[in-house]
């Protein structure tokens, strides 16, 4: 179904009554497992003993009973995870800042759906109003233009996108007079692209543009980065959760409770270390489910982050679960000597997606000095994990994105341990000073 259409089912479903609306995803849900069970191999091995039947009287139920997806099975074995039925695909390839590299396959049905709720969400934010719409985000490396299929993806959204993957201050000067042209109607971003522009704005007394709204993604907005992106740049925040794996799941709507969890097209289940739910307000693990995703079906995919949702549905009356927060992995900036901030994104992409490096588990940048980075990864069993000619590599574009010739070490590690709390931060600095966060 062409986009434009899937999108005016979506604006319409928004408003459907919460029986409607749940009908609706248990029935998808159904069709999506009994595809699943029949037609995809990993599902097949690990989903014995459910019937169409079972699976059509009790969705949820039935959804319990099948394993959670961790990225290492998608690397493990990405080709017991297709369906057998053909499908036509869509390469993906993401260090989605998660310490994992990842490659996999979306269909377009579900890239669709995915771009379809996006909009939707860009709307709430006021979009559907018309005006400009800009967006600051990090393109790869030596990229100089968006890939294909990202700038088929601007073009749906009818938005001009700003590289940050290197921001230097004249880049920022050069930014803030395109921003400052025109009015804007709706400024998205990385919150760390936010606090970075500002940062340069407030030091060299810019001035900043004033968007009717800015949209927050990529990353995890924590209420007090909120409420000074809101002030520095004068509108309200919305907040964007997802992933480049399952899209968006969900987003603020212009009340702020919390963000709606596209049930159009994503099941979010928060559950313990057994995978079995948790009650409303407690936090555990966040898995989604891609109503969508045939060809490659993610089914409880554990999205790395931990949240809670709540028992409670949005006064603006639309049928939505809330996801009440997010206590995600995380990255902190890096510090240049001259003061100035490299997102953390930035290494992420270094590591684990420009160069698609393929035999690593999982790493984490840190930054010990100024001109000292170290590298620690853990290799796939049986490799060397990141071969020397790409530890070269790498080790340039590290001293290119901070200025400065650095030396980069790398390490080779059994595991990678989360910080003590839990969080797990795939670029760490020893040099940046207060929070890095802002
Ligand atoms: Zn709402």
């Amino acid at each position: 179904m062409p986009i434009g259409e899937r999108l005016e089912e979506f604006r319409k479903q928004q408003w459907d009554d919460l029986e409607t609306f749940e009908r609706r995803r248990s029935a998808r849900l159904s069709e999506l497992l009994i595809h699943a069970v029949a037609n995809v191999p990993f599902y097949r091995e690990r989903v014995s003993g459910l019937s169409s039947e079972a699976i059509r009287s009790d969705p949820l139920g039935s959804l319990a009973r099948f394993p959670i997806l961790e990225k290492q099975d998608v690397r493990d074995d990405p080709e017991g995870l297709m369906c057998e039925t053909g499908r036509r695909l869509v390469r993906q390839h993401t260090s989605g800042s998660t310490g994992v590299p990842l490659s996999f396959y979306r269909d377009t049905e579900s890239l669709g759906a995915s771009l379809a709720t996006t909009q939707l969400a860009l709307e709430w934010a006021g979009a559907e109003r018309g005006g400009r719409r800009m967006r600051l985000w990090p393109l790869s490396a030596g990229a100089t233009r968006p890939s294909r299929l990202q700038r088929l993806v601007d073009r749906i959204h009818d938005r001009v996108v700003l590289n940050t993957y290197l921001m230097t201050d004249e880049t920022i000067r050069e930014y803030l007079r395109i921003l400052n042209a025109r009015p804007i109607a709706v400024l998205e971003g990385h919150p760390s692209a936010f606090v970075e522009i500002a940062f340069c704005a407030e030091r060299h007394g810019l001035e900043l543009p004033r968007p009717r709204a800015l949209v927050s993604g990529g990353a995890n907005l924590y209420d007090h980065m909120r409420e000074r992106i809101s002030k520095a740049y004068g509108g309200p925040v919305f907040n964007h959760y997802g992933s480049f794996e399952v899209g968006l799941v969900g987003s603020d709507c212009d009340r702020r409770r919390g963000m709606h969890v596209f049930g159009e097209t994503t099941v979010l289940e928060v559950v313990d270390a057994d995978g079995k739910p948790v009650e409303p307000g407690e936090v555990g693990e966040l898995v989604a489910t891609h109503l969508w995703q045939t060809s490659m079906p993610f089914i409880r995919y554990r999205m790395g982050d931990r949240g809670a949702v709540s028992a409670e549905r949005c006064d603006c009356g639309r049928p939505h679960q809330l996801l009440e927060r997010v206590v995600g992995r995380s990255g902190q900036s890096f510090t240049r000597k001259d003061g100035t901030l490299v997102i953390p994104d930035v290494f992420a992409n270094i590591v684990a997606k420009d160069f698609e490096t393929p035999d690593i588990r999982k790493f984490q940048v840190v930054q010990e000095a100024h001109d000292h980075v170290v590298v620690r990864f853990v290799p796939e069993p049986g490799t060397e994990g990141i071969p020397s000619d790409l530890r070269d590599k790498i080790a340039a574009r590290v001293s290119e994105v901070m200025y400065a010739p650095c030396s980069v070490d790398f390490v080779v590690e059994e595991s990678i341990e989360p910080a003590p709390g839990g969080k797990y931060f795939f670029a760490v600095s020893k040099v940046t000073v207060g929070t890095p966060d802002w």
